[in-house]
């Protein structure tokens, strides 16, 4: 199948072909004709198939061969949980719509509103947001909401963990109620068919891949290990391997700064991004991480996700995550639009509940393999998991991402994660016998 036949403009089909796209994905192929036709969509799409292409295409041909609208109010609202996701969103638009006189603009927290408001004054065609950002525009008057025709909640499923539902509602209230709406989520979850039931009119709806499905590209493997000595294999493995560029999840951000030291104690570069650190020091570590001067970039969960890195090989999952499905999204980094990937988990026997609830939603078994020299010890017992209770699972997911909120503005909930401990750090480093590791 090509572009060509899903009635987009000859300008978005030059730019398609710049990005050297041949063919689109199968929720382009679905939602494209949908959205170019004004139904409301609900489309089940993880990050990696092409979703953010699937609704910003049609969006960028709906508004240049509609009316122009001399004012430049808003007229396509896109909001997404993180502002990694936000910026993101607002390259493609920015790619994507290269040849078309439409005017975009991205806002989120974390850096001054200043340089955001001189640029919603110019006037905008597309908005990217995150939400807590966008309520202080509209606090402060600097954007107008009432001529948005198209809104597009983007990693719905996230915003509602993030407890941004309120801020949802008060922005939908600002927006005329004949507008497009399309709703992107990871999951449908009970709440998600709420929000759509409540928002989207007779919508079409899309599942491309069953939400809770591991990439086929992804190769995945547990290495078992004592919680002490996961900072010593990690380093072990990205240096016997010749890892060039890996991923590295950890369950807290202090969990996140403590590897990242150690890493680098190791000679490895390595960078963090996570919730507490500034929107430049992020954009920084991205950055260098994407360039190639860091080797290791370290991450929580919320921070990395909707991460768009190219040719990602490596992702490694320092902790396992409490919530089966994060497990998804985080090996979703690698093997992305089509290319292999592989997805390394460093389990200790405090996480065996954990893996066994990973393999549990995947349908899988994920194979094991012991790494000659870190044999785990089974005199070992298993410890807690902060956050973690073995009778009611995982924590609520709202309280859960506190531990590492993104600061995108004044009105998130105080974050209660800053004493949390990461379950697996240590002290260490016990003697170590570095013999070959398989593979
Ligand atoms: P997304 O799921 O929107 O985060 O996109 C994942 C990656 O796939 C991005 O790097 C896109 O540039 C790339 N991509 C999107 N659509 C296509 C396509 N039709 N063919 C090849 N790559 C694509």
């Amino acid at each position: 199948m090509s572009f060509d036949t899903l009635g987009l403009s000859a300008k978005l089909l030059r730019a398609i072909s710049d990005e050297g796209y041949e063919s689109p994905t199968p929720i382009q192929a679905q939602a494209i004709p949908t959205v170019l036709s004004g139904r409301d969509l609900l489309a089940s799409a993880q990050t990696g198939t092409g979703k953010t292409a699937a609704f910003t295409l049609p969006i960028l041909h709906n508004l240049s061969t509609g009316s122009r609208d001399k004012t430049r109010k808003v007229r396509a609202l896109i909001l997404t949980p993180t502002r990694e996701l936000a910026a993101q969103v607002s390259d493609s638009v920015s790619t994507y719509g290269k040849y078309l006189p439409l005017r975009t603009a991205v806002v989120y927290g974390g850096v001054k509103i200043g340089p955001q408001i001189a640029k919603l004054r110019r006037g905008v065609d597309i908005l990217v947001a995150t939400p807590g950002r966008l309520l202080d525009h509209v606090g402060q008057g600097t954007v107008d909401l009432s001529s948005v025709e198209m809104l597009v909640l983007d990693e719905a499923d996230r915003m509602l963990d993030m407890g941004f539902i309120h801020d949802i509602r008060k922005i939908i209230d600002l927006m005329p109620a004949n507008r497009q709406t399309l709703l992107f989520s990871a999951t449908f979850s009970r709440q998600i068919k709420a929000l759509a039931d409540d928002l989207l009119q007779n919508p079409e709806v899309i599942e491309v891949a069953r939400s809770n499905t591991a990439s086929e590209n992804v190769t995945q493997l547990v290495h078992p290990v004592d919680r002490h000595r996961k900072r010593e294999l990690l380093s072990f493995i990205i240096g016997h391997r010749n890892w060039k560029r890996v991923l590295v999840f950890t369950r807290t951000k202090h969990g996140a700064n403590r590897l990242a030291e150690q890493l680098q104690k190791d000679g490895l570069s390595t960078a963090t991004i996570h919730g507490d650190k500034s929107q430049g020091a992020r954009s920084r570590a991205l950055s260098a991480f994407k360039r190639g001067s860091v080797r290791v970039l370290v991450a929580t969960d919320v921070a990395a996700r909707g991460l768009d890195i190219d040719e990602l090989p490596h992702v490694v999952n320092f902790d396992l995550p409490n919530v089966p499905e994060d497990y998804v999204h985080r090996i979703g980094r690698t093997g992305r639009a089509g290319s292999e990937g592989e997805a390394v988990s460093l389990v200790s026997v405090d996480e065996q509940h954990l893996l066994r609830n990973i393999e549990r939603l995947l349908k899988q078994d994920i194979p094991r393999d012991v790494v000659p020299g870190y044999e785990p010890d089974p005199a070992i017992a298993p410890e807690p998991i902060p956050g973690f209770s073995h009778r009611k699972g995982p924590r609520r997911a709202s309280r859960r991402d506190r531990f590492d909120a993104p600061r995108t503005n004044s009105r998130r909930p105080s974050r209660g994660g800053s004493s949390a401990r990461g379950a697996s750090g240590s002290k260490m480093p016990l003697p170590v016998k570095r013999s070959e590791a398989r593979r």
